[in-house]
């Protein structure tokens, strides 16, 4: 074959297979168009919420169930090619006016759109029957009585239902929630659903309660549905084709397709409905766990912690603190006990190291051991102990009687000196100590390395001088802290055993010479400090928060005595002293004086109430509330000590009392006779101008009384006319006593 032929061929073969392909390029799009039109894409608005009959499934994500079997079925039938989306507009009706769908579904009859636009419906797919849904086993009403809940996005049937059965009433919710609340609170008998729809819906735990009403209300038909246009009409049309070629059977078998599937599928909100109480028990049950754990490895860490600290604290060898665990014990006890006189002292043992050296180490060790075993007896629990290094001991312990100091001795000096004597060996053991007194300012600022120097440094001085085994760093203090200690420690006996006592001085009209009233002050015959006047143990009582255990006794005493006198038929009235520390929270002293009142069958006007105006410095608040108080309880208020605060004239101004005391002790005493005597005139013209009563205390001579007198005063207390007195000398006065109330002796 010529070469020319050849190619000849090969260029017609190609050009024939080009053609083919060209015809087929454009032949094809018109075949496929001519099939689309044989089977025609129908778009189906379909609500996608309703599971069995419309509803995503979960694994191909497409619109799936009962509903949409039937249709396809019916579309298909017609020649359609059915295509299903889920309506966006909240119902069908709205659904209607959308022309994104060709037709809606499902319609139980032929409704009026949202907009208002006749529809058509095609012939009936299948038969849904509708349920009643009641909550728990309530009867229902009579149907004309009936109050349903129904869904808003069924609204069509909700007309279909209106036509069926006019006097239902019907209320639409957003949601099936919506709908099951308003049935539990009896806004509705029951609801109304697609039976089918039931079937799924209660499925749910939560509604588990609610009971099927047994006999189906009624049946709907499910038909779909368009505007009635005549493109609507031939759609109907060609479905309703689509609907008759549907053999019964094959409907009976979807919708038994879908019913037999277990389709319900848990929420996170069912499984904590169904198994809540057993999660919370386990959640519990996790929680206790863990908190055992947690509290079991802090216990173990504190006991760690502790442990640690115990060897920190604590002296290996003797068992006593370690300067460490002094030093803070020390410091705890001081803020705690604020009032308790204590002492620090620091104690040697003079050459021990030849003790060591002679009779070995383990002899010195025993020593020290035995002496921290006799102090650990000797000590209370508010007193410290500690060995700060070899045979250096520190000490925190309280002042108390000479008898504790001389126990101390006996019972821990002399065995401690005498421990190798008592043992066979001639060795007498030397012991040094240095004693620091704490002073106020080491209670208010507490440096604990700083008392262990001052200790040590009169350790020092009782070591050098060989004379002395102990030597004060301050003898002065260590007197005052006795002091303290004899005042403090003693007045529970002295309260009880007669020891304290009331006096009484008189209160006289210089005019008259009567006496109008009498205050009463304490006394105390101390049986190791002689006879105490109050400055000398007021203050100290004050500062130990003990004050108001003399105060109570003192008043007791006044009470008891007016009591005696009211029954003799003697009506007289005594004046009481309040101490600034009793003006306080913790104290309702009015309540006390009412109590007393009470048992002693007084009355208010037998008791005058004297506050120290220093206490309106400390808390004016209190001060006015309580004087308040008083005097509407009846009592007569007397602010003693007048002029000797920082504030005379504001509190004057501010706190409502009766009567001033005017002490001329404070004016008289020092500076320019002449300027007191016009501070005193002063007073007494103001006193009377703000109408109060005054008394002037402290009168020691007739000069003083003519002058009081001269200026308008001439109620007088003073030793002029009589010295505090015990209450017998006090009744002899007898007659010279007035039993009338003060007003009426004023001048
Ligand atoms: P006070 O309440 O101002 O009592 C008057 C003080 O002046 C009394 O002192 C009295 O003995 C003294 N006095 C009376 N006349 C004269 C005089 O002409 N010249 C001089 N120099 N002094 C005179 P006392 O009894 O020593 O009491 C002193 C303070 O102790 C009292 O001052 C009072 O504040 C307080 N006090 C006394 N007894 C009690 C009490 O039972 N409880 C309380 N909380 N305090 C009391
Ligand atoms: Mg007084
Ligand atoms: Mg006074």
């Amino acid at each position: 074959m010529p070469i020319k032929r050849i190619s000849k061929s090969i260029v017609c073969f190609i050009t024939i297979s080009l053609s083919i392909v060209i015809i087929l390029l454009f032949v094809f799009p018109f075949v496929h168009v001519y099939g689309a039109q044989d089977k025609d894409e129908l778009i189906v608005g379909v609500p996608g919420d309703r599971c069995p009959i419309f509803y995503i499934d979960t694994e191909t994500d497409e619109v799936t169930g009962i509903g949409i079997d039937l249709m396809r079925l019916a579309a298909e039938n017609a020649g359609y090619i059915p295509v299903f989306r889920i309506i966006e507009e909240a119902t069908l009706k709205d659904a209607l006016d959308n022309e994104r769908y060709d037709i809606v579904m499902p319609f139980g009859s032929a409704v009026k759109s949202s907009a208002g636009n006749a529809s058509i419906v095609s012939e009936n797919l299948f038969q849904t029957p509708f349920t009643l849904v009641t909550d728990g086993d309530g009867k229902l009403p009579a149907l004309d009585k009936l109050k349903i809940g129904m869904l808003k996005s069924l609204a069509a049937g909700a007309e279909t239902v209106k036509q069926l059965y006019p006097n239902v009433e019907i209320k639409m919710y957003d949601a099936m929630d919506d709908c099951i609340n308003a049935l539990r609170k009896g806004e509705v008998d029951a609801l109304l659903h697609n039976s089918y729809i039931w079937s799924y819906v209660l499925q749910k735990p939560a509604y588990q309660d609610l009971k099927v009403q047994p006999s189906s209300v009624f049946s709907m038909d499910f038909r779909v549905g368009t505007l009635d246009s005549e493109k609507g009409r031939a759609v109907i049309e060609r479905i309703n084709s689509g609907i008759e070629k549907m053999p019964d059977t094959q409907r009976q078998a979807i919708i038994l397709n879908y019913t037999s599937r277990n389709l319900y599928k848990y929420d996170l909100s069912d499984y904590v409905y169904k198994y809540g109480p057993f999660i919370a028990a386990g959640i519990l049950l996790f929680a206790v766990v863990i908190a055992f754990f947690l509290q079991r490895i802090r216990i173990v860490k504190m006991q760690q912690e502790e442990k640690l600290r115990k060897v920190l604290d604590h002296d290996p060898l003797t068992g006593l603190l370690s300067l460490n665990g002094f030093k803070k014990k020390a410091v705890e006890l001081i803020s705690s006990h604020p009032d308790t006189p204590y002492f620090l002292s620091y104690n040697n043992i003079r050459d021990f190291k030849f003790i060591n050296d002679s009779l070995g180490r383990d002899a010195g060790d025993d020593l020290l051991r035995f002496w921290a075993k006799k102090s650990m007896e000797n000590i209370s629990d508010d007193e410290a102990i500690g060995r700060i290094t070899s045979d250096h001991f520190v000490v925190l312990r309280h002042i108390a009687s000479d008898e504790h100091m001389q126990s101390d001795i006996e019972n821990v000096f002399e065995p401690v000196k005498n421990f190798f004597i008592d043992r066979g060996k001639e060795n007498k053991v030397q012991i040094v100590s240095g004693i620091y007194v704490l002073t106020p300012k080491d209670f208010r600022n507490i440096d604990i390395d700083h008392m262990i120097d001052l200790a040590r440094v009169a350790e020092k001085r009782a070591r050098e001088s060989r004379k002395e085994d102990h030597v004060f760093y301050n003898p002065d203090q260590w007197e005052r802290g006795k002091r303290i200690a004899d005042i403090v420690n003693y007045l529970p006996t002295a309260l009880k055993s007669g020891d304290i006592q009331v006096y009484y001085q008189p209160q006289v009209n210089y005019k008259t010479g009567q006496i109008i009233s009498a205050e009463a002050l304490c006394r105390w015959d101390h049986v190791k400090l002689g006879w105490l006047s109050p400055p000398g143990f007021i203050e100290t009582l004050e500062d130990a928060g003990l004050i108001y255990d003399l105060d109570c006794f003192v008043w007791e005493r006044v009470c008891q005595d007016l009591q005696r006198w009211n029954k003799q038929g003697i009506h007289r009235s005594v004046s009481v002293n309040v101490s600034r520390d009793d003006i306080s929270d913790d104290i309702d002293i009015v309540n006390k004086f009412v109590g007393l009142l009470k048992a002693y069958d007084l009355t208010a006007d037998q008791l005058r109430i004297e506050i120290t105006e220093t206490a309106y410095a400390e808390k004016p608040e209190l001060l006015i509330e309580t004087t308040q108080k008083l005097r509407s309880s009846g009592f007569r208020v007397e602010m003693d000590d007048f002029g000797s605060g920082y504030s005379s004239l504001h509190m004057l101004k501010e706190v409502p009392v009766d009567c001033i005391k005017l002490d001329l002790n404070f004016l008289t005493s020092s500076g320019d006779p002449k300027k007191s005597r016009t501070i005193i005139s002063c007073v007494i013209q103001m006193v009377n101008m703000l109408d109060l009563e005054l008394i002037a205390e402290g009168v020691e001579t007739k000069q003083q009384a003519d002058f009081l007198s001269s200026k308008g005063n001439n109620i007088m207390q003073g030793f002029y006319f009589y010295r505090p007195m015990p209450v017998e000398e006090f009744e002899k006065l007898g007659d010279r006593i007035d039993t009338f109330p003060l007003e009426k002796q004023k001048s």
